[in-house]
């Protein structure tokens, strides 16, 4: 016997049809973003369960870590590229809720990163998220929240766009200045915590590393990142 609310939500289902952000496809439940086909795909890395994972490697001598991981394996042209796009782009913030679920649950069953107390989103030059109208690394940050059960701190550090003209630095500024500047203002919040550095991607880690330079500035604070994706380029 089909209820009246299975008819209601097939009616809804023709006019609005949900589907999958990778493939296009149809999907019928409204709690998924993806369908199963594309969930099988995703090309997991699993550096979340091994010390000295190639992410961890990036930071070695730079940036001192508690843990480092990104959950996929990113390539070009592929599905990985696709989502990314929906996230960073297109305003997708129910997929980028739902990797950040992802991402959480894989990382709350590991000893590694299951005592973050708190989760900060690489800040966006301020230009660029207004012109974007959101932070993918803060979107990604509630779908982790809900799982990981940490806060989230948005108002911890900040970036600064570069005002000088570049031509008349030096390269070590100059690189500085393509990062952008960050500046721990609430050093407060976060002193003794375990804090946890979340951006979309890591290929170099330059900017990561200079957010997370700033961040250790606080008191007794322990760092750790994660990442939606890798890729070595
Ligand atoms: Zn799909």
């Amino acid at each position: 016997m089909i209820s009246v609310k299975e008819i209601g939500n097939s009616f809804l289902h023709v006019l609005f049809p949900h589907v999958c952000s990778g493939c296009g496809s149809d999907i019928l439940s409204e709690e998924t973003m993806l369908c199963l086909r594309c969930m099988a795909q995703m090309p997991e890395t699993n550096f979340h369960l091994h010390p000295d994972n190639p992410v961890e490697k990036i930071f070695w001598g730079r940036l001192p870590l508690v843990n480092a991981t990104a959950q996929y394996y990113f390539s070009k042209e592929s599905l990985m590229q696709h989502l990314m796009h929906q996230l960073k782009y297109k305003g997708n913030k129910d997929l980028g809720r739902q990797l950040g679920r992802l991402i959480g649950n894989d990382l709350v069953q590991t000893d590694r990163f299951n005592e973050i107390d708190s989760l900060i989103p690489l800040p966006l030059f301020p230009a660029k998220e207004k012109r974007r109208g959101y932070n993918q690394a803060t979107v990604l940050c509630e779908g982790m929240a809900e799982v990981m059960g940490s806060e989230i701190l948005k108002d911890v550090i900040v970036r600064n766009q570069h005002t000088e003209t570049q031509t008349k630095k030096g390269r070590m500024e100059r690189w500085q200045n393509m990062e952008g500047r960050f500046e721990l203002v609430r050093p407060e919040k976060i002193q003794g915590k375990h804090v946890l550095l979340v951006d979309d991607i890591i290929t170099t880690g330059a900017t990561l590393e200079a957010c997370g330079r700033e961040l250790i500035h606080a008191n007794n604070v322990k760092l750790s990142i994660a990442a939606y994706c890798y890729t070595s380029r």
